[in-house]
């Protein structure tokens, strides 16, 4: 059964093999905010029911209305090798909670364009077209 007070840590999110809210955050890494979020984190997600695995995004802004919090989790289906590359990256991170860590991970996955636009999907050559909403009820 759902609970009654939804907490982002706890909760499952949807799966859109499934349809199961089954889904769990795995491997995460901070990064640094950019031009629109003031958080953002790449995470592995995986579906305990079913077994598949994603790339998601978690971008957070707090820069609009005030009082306002946006929050953006998207889910990205990306080849098997490509989540290792990730999942190897996030794992080589001393300390993947810090947004400022300046470790060779934390380079690669922060990457930012020239206008201090987070790029880091991009530059792994991840397909953003193929992504799929986390936050659906
Ligand atoms: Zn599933
Ligand atoms: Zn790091």
């Amino acid at each position: 059964m759902e609970s009654a007070v939804p907490c982002m840590s706890e909760s499952r999110l949807l799966c859109p093999d499934c349809a199961r809210h089954a889904l769990v955050v795995g491997p995460a890494i901070e990064l640094p905010a950019d031009a629109s979020s003031d958080e953002i984190a790449l995470q592995i997600v995986s579906c305990a029911n079913c077994g598949c695995r994603a790339l998601a995004v978690y971008e957070e802004s707090r820069r609009g209305v005030l009082g306002a919090e946006a929050t953006r989790h998207t889910g990205y289906r990306v080849p098997v090798a490509t989540l290792s590359a990730i999942a190897g990256l996030i794992e080589q991170c001393p300390t993947p909670r810090k947004s400022d860590c300046r470790c060779p991970s934390h380079l690669a996955l922060g990457v930012q364009t020239a206008r201090g636009v987070w790029d880091g999907l991009k530059a792994h050559r991840i397909e953003t077209s193929r992504s799929f909403s986390l936050a659906g009820d």
